[in-house]
């Protein structure tokens, strides 16, 4: 059993009057946010200017404190005065707004002494009111609802529908494996949602082949390669948004778009198309996490290592081929996936070097290609003549390259995390092709050299 912090998230479809009510809590955390912001500002403000006068340090204006508990005295004190409607919403909601703040700042200062590591983290802006839509309740009534499966309950909102049922997080809380911690609403892409971060107790079968190795390469075609041969398909839910996501991206581009140069407004109809396009982007969006959700539940549950590839998501997100970027972005949803759900069920996973030819290396004989085109579906050695899909070739190293570190067994203590990083270095050393699943590789196209 782990016992393991979770987030369980529903869409919900609250009534109009739930709906303002639920407005008014997020734009309450909003404004309890830009009051903070304007208060850190001007204070910094103030001392910068004291300083630039010659006044010595201990003698400037004092700093406000950025704690979240700090924050949160001080709005207390200045709430009647700055916001007398305050008693609207729950205290949660101004709780929230400087909770972020809190976090906000804190961000900001480590990332200019160098304490946080990535890139630069900008001082806390002040929220819009087209920004989205949030707010977390830490105390008061909420949860799941007794009488159904149906709705959640939130402070001062109370009773919400669910769009789905409650039954996953329902069961964890009737038998006293779940403790609901939070409760976080927000608004997106006009659907508002809860999300509950819950502390769960979880017993999670092990793999069913504790000794298998899979290599995963995310395919541009199917979702993924499996090195055992299998072609996981994309959801069929996702074939179709996308096709139809295609046909509404044309009719958009044929209306009147908005353009600054000649100061077009849209016209209503491309306003519409507009929407139509974002919501099937949601949807996307949905399908391809969910087919990805499906595979890294199956890959823990069957394989004792899974390798996966280190890729520069970062720089690939930056591709303006739409391919690559789709992959990449698959690709780092999956390892978090994988990451978290084999340590729940004892996988270990290792994660290739960024810089390992997955697909330029013959899975066959180990010669590397100087080149290789994405275009390039079919892999062709040119020393052995092997012949094999791209992908299930990429697959297949990957697989290799934990098999050639004797799959690393014997350390695997229950506390440490499940994960090692497979040097390309170690690949000078590749063990001869072994018996059973490793030794089948030389069948097939290979050709006796
Ligand atoms: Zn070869």
């Amino acid at each position: 059993m782990t016992r393991v912090l979770q987030a369980y998230q529903f869409a919900v479809d609250p009534t109009p009057a739930q709906d303002g009510a639920l407005r008014s809590h997020c734009g309450g955390q909003r404004y309890a946010f830009n009051w903070g912001v304007a208060r850190v500002k001007v204070n910094l403000a103030q001392r910068d200017a004291e300083r630039s006068y010659g006044i010595p340090d201990d003698q400037l204006t004092p700093s406000v404190s950025w704690s979240a508990y700090s924050l949160r005295k001080d709005w207390n004190r200045a709430k009647d005065a700055v916001a007398p409607w305050w008693t609207e919403n729950s205290k949660e909601a101004y709780s929230s707004g400087l909770a972020n703040l809190a976090t906000a700042l804190k961000n900001w200062a480590d990332s200019r002494t160098g304490k946080r590591h990535g890139r630069m983290v900008g001082f806390p802006r002040f929220k819009g009111k087209r920004n989205a839509l949030s707010c977390r309740f830490t105390t008061g009534a909420f949860g799941l609802s007794d009488a159904d499966r149906r709705h959640v309950t939130l402070p001062r909102i109370g009773l919400v529908r669910t769009h789905e049922s409650t039954r996953k997080l329902a069961r964890h809380v009737e038998h006293g494996t779940a403790r609901i911690r939070s409760a976080t609403v927000s608004h997106r892409r006009g659907r508002w949602f809860v999300s509950f971060s819950v502390e769960i107790d979880r017993v999670d079968p092990g793999p069913t082949r504790p000794d298998a190795v899979v290599g995963v390469d995310l395919g541009l075609k199917s979702l993924a390669v499996l090195s055992t041969g299998e072609v996981i398909a994309n959801p069929k839910h996702l074939e179709i948004a996308q096709r139809e996501l295609r046909r509404r991206q044309r009719q958009a581009s044929r209306r009147q778009g908005p353009d600054r140069r000649t100061n077009t407004t849209p016209s209503r109809r491309w306003r519409k198309a507009a929407a139509q396009v974002a919501r099937l982007h949601t949807a996307v969006a949905h399908a391809r996490r969910d087919g990805l959700h499906k595979l890294s539940t199956r890959l823990v549950r069957t394989f004792g290592a899974i390798v996966l590839e280190d890729l520069n998501v970062a720089g690939m997100t930056k591709n303006r081929r739409l391919a690559r970027r789709v992959a990449g972005v698959g690709m780092a949803e999956l390892r978090r996936q994988v990451e978290y759900k084999a340590a729940w069920s004892g996988v270990r996973v290792h994660i290739a070097d960024r810089w390992y030819p997955s697909s330029k290396t013959c899975s066959a004989c180990g010669a590397v290609k100087a080149k290789l085109r994405l275009s390039e579906r079919v892999f062709r050695c040119d020393r052995c003549g092997f012949v094999l899909d791209r992908d299930l070739n990429a697959a297949r190293n990957l697989a290799t390259l934990v098999e050639a570190v004797g799959g690393d067994g014997g350390e695997l203590r229950r506390d440490s995390p499940r994960e090692t990083h497979v040097r390309p270095a170690l690949r000078g050393q590749r063990v001869p092709p072994r018996e059973g699943p490793s030794g089948q590789r030389r069948c097939g196209n290979a050709p006796a050299a």
